[in-house]
C-alpha cells in the first residue's frame, strides 16, 4: 500500500456530476480517479471514504432482476443509510475528525465503541458495495487484475469457487471479500457482522477490492432463504473495471 494523492475532490466531483445525472458510465472508468487533486492524506487502497452516504450510482431497479428494485431501495434508503447516521452520531459522541478519511477509525477500530465499528463497517462497506457493481457489470477481469487472480488462486474459476464459498459459509450475517494483502497478494475471506479486511480486528487485513453483502437484508426478499443463489447471480452485475481501478490504486 502506498500514499497517494488525496482524493475528497472525488467524492467532491462524485456528488456534482450524480446530481447532475452524469455519473453513470464514468464509475470505474478511471475518469472520475483522474480528478484527484487537493492535500496529500494516507488512503487505503487509493480510495478515501467520506462519512457521508453518496448518491446510488444507478436507479434502484437497474441491477434487477440480479437484485430488484425493492430490495435495492431498502437497503440503500433505510439499512446502509441507517448505518451513516449512526456513524456520524458516533463520530460526534467520540471526537472522531469527519474531515478525515473513515478508512483511519477503520484501521484502528478496536479503540473505538462496538457503535462505532458496527456502523463505520456498515457504511464503508456499503459505499464499496454499490459501486463495485453495475447495470453493465458481469463478464470477467481483465489485464493485470486478471492476471493476480491466476497468480494467486490458480484461475479464475478456483478464485470464483474460493469466494463463493467464503459467501456461502458466513454463518449469519457478513460479508464476503477479495482484498490486496500488505505484500500485494489477492485474498479471499469472510468477515462477520460489519466487519471488513481493513479493520485491526480482522483475522485476513487486506484493502477491499471487491465485497459481497450476505447479510439476508441484502437478498431476501426476491431469493428468501436461497443464498447461493443470490451470490450466483452476484456475478452478473460486478462492475470490473471499478474492481481492476481498486486494484490498481491499492498495488
Ligand atoms: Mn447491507
Amino acid at each position: 500500500m502506498k500514499k497517494i494523492e488525496n482524493i475528497s475532490s472525488r467524492r467532491k466531483f462524485l456528488s456534482d456530476t450524480t446530481k447532475a445525472g452524469l455519473v453513470m458510465g464514468l464509475v470505474g472508468t478511471g475518469i472520475l480517479a483522474s480528478s484527484c487533486a487537493a492535500a496529500k492524506v494516507t488512503t487505503s487502497g487509493g480510495f478515501s471514504t467520506g462519512f457521508s452516504q453518496t448518491p446510488l450510482p444507478y436507479g434502484f431497479s437497474a441491477l434487477a432482476p440480479n437484485i430488484d428494485a425493492k430490495t435495492m431501495e431498502i437497503h440503500y434508503t433505510k439499512h446502509a443509510a441507517a448505518y451513516a447516521s449512526n456513524l456520524m452520531d458516533a463520530a460526534k459522541e467520540e471526537g472522531v475528525d469527519i474531515s478525515k478519511p473513515l478508512e483511519n477509525v477503520l484501521a484502528s477500530i478496536s479503540k473505538y465503541s462496538v457503535k462505532m465499528r458496527n456502523n463505520g463497517g456498515g457504511h464503508y462497506n456499503h459505499e464499496l458495495f454499490w459501486n463495485i457493481m453495475s447495470p453493465d457489470g458481469g463478464g470477467k477481469p481483465k489485464g493485470k487484475l486478471l492476471e493476480a487472480i491466476t497468480a494467486s488462486f490458480g484461475s479464475y474459476e478456483s478464485f470464483v469457487t474460493q469466494f463463493e464459498n467464503a459467501a456461502k459459509t458466513r454463518f449469519g450475517s457478513g460479508w464476503s471479500w477479495l482484498s490486496v494483502d500488505s505484500s500485494n497478494k489477492l485474498v479471499v475471506s469472510s468477515t462477520p457482522n460489519q466487519d471488513n479486511p481493513l479493520m485491526d480486528v480482522a483475522e485476513i487485513k487486506g484493502t477491499p477490492i471487491l465485497g459481497l453483502d450476505v447479510w439476508e437484508h441484502a437478498y431476501y426478499l426476491n431469493y428468501q432463504n436461497r443464498r447461493p443463489d443470490y451470490v450466483s447471480a452476484f456475478w452478473n452485475v460486478v462492475n470490473w473495471d471499478a474492481v481492476s481501478n481498486r486494484f490498481e490504486k491499492a498495488i
